[in-house]
């Protein structure tokens, strides 16, 4: 049964399915070899700007590729990695080859303003995260408000001064910090009025009920509070040009999504972005 993934399946070992403590040990085991034997790499998503659809940046996602050729989806392994303390590790990896790609990127006369990548809460509470930041983007080259590091909800509520040390430290290199999947967590408004952050990330799910009775409340609620806030806002899975174009109509300045580009190679950015509304 452990050897059961689904070919460019992206539902396998869920945790609503519950993973059975042995499966997961195995997992583990097969996780801890895919990173040594690199199996574990990124692809990168376009974030575009919604008025003249310019390309901003990139989001870092990290895959793995089992043995198998088999795909599995950073949802079904990023927890297993943050049980077994792999995730320390493998973020720093995460981090480093986010900010070599970037920094590429712009070395070859690309306009980007951003690389983001996905912080997790454990990385984040590592005393020397601060350390490994300025690392990666000495060690790059590049700069720091080149850098956007996304946290969610749950790291911002872990609201320990610790955590706003962080983050303030991370401010003052210079870096940039989004709120990802915001709306599905349960950020205190008060308490998100002080953070040091620059924008909000709509999760997909706010997206994909535009389509919806419900329609776009949820989009446009965040949106108004990114502005009243001063933070800027982007939206993720932005699927359909209705999609799209709600957004936008809205004021949400920013947007990722397959409509625009799935996430891709480092080797294929540079065509992408020589295709990209030529
Ligand atoms: P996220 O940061 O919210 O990333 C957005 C997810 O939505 C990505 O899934 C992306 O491929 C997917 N997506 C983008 N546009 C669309 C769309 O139009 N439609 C649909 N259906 N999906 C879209 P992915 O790559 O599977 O990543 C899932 C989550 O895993 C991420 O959610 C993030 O929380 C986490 N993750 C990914 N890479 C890393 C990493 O390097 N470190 C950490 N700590 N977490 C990561
Ligand atoms: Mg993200
Ligand atoms: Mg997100
Ligand atoms: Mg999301």
């Amino acid at each position: 049964r452990t050897k059961s993934y689904q070919r460019g399946s992206h539902t396998l070992y869920t945790r609503e399915m519950g993973i059975e403590i042995r499966e997961r040990a195995l997992l583990m085991q097969h996780l801890h070899k895919a990173f040594d034997a690199e199996r574990l790499f990124l692809m990168y998503q376009p974030q575009i700007r919604l008025s003249d659809r310019k390309v901003i940046g990139f989001e870092a996602l990290l895959r793995w590729r089992t043995d198998e050729g088999q795909m599995i989806a950073p949802t079904d392994f990023i927890p297993l990695a943050e049980h077994s303390g792999l995730i320390i590790s493998l973020g720093a990896w995460v981090l480093r080859t986010a900010c070599y790609t970037m920094a590429q990127l712009l070395e070859k006369g690309h306009t980007l303003d951003r690389m983001a990548v996905n912080v997790s809460v454990i990385q984040f509470r590592q005393p020397d995260f601060i350390e490994l930041v300025k690392r990666a983007l000495h060690d790059s080259g590049l700069a720091p408000r080149y850098l956007e590091l996304e946290i969610t909800e749950s790291v911002t509520m872990s609201g320990t001064d610790q955590f706003e040390d962080a983050l303030a430290s991370l401010k003052a290199i210079g870096v940039q910090i989004a709120i990802d999947d915001f709306g599905t967590g349960f950020s205190s408004l008060s308490y998100l009025d002080k953070l040091p952050v620059d924008r909000l990330k709509i999760d997909r799910a706010f997206v994909m009920q535009i389509d919806t009775v419900g329609g776009p409340r949820i989009a446009e609620l965040i949106t108004q509070l990114g502005k009243k806030l001063g933070l800027s806002v982007i939206a993720e899975g932005i699927e359909t040009e209705t999609h799209f174009d709600v957004l936008h109509k809205m004021g949400c300045e920013e947007g990722q999504g397959f409509l625009i580009a799935r996430p891709m190679l480092d080797n294929a950015i540079d065509t992408w972005l020589m295709n990209w509304r030529q």
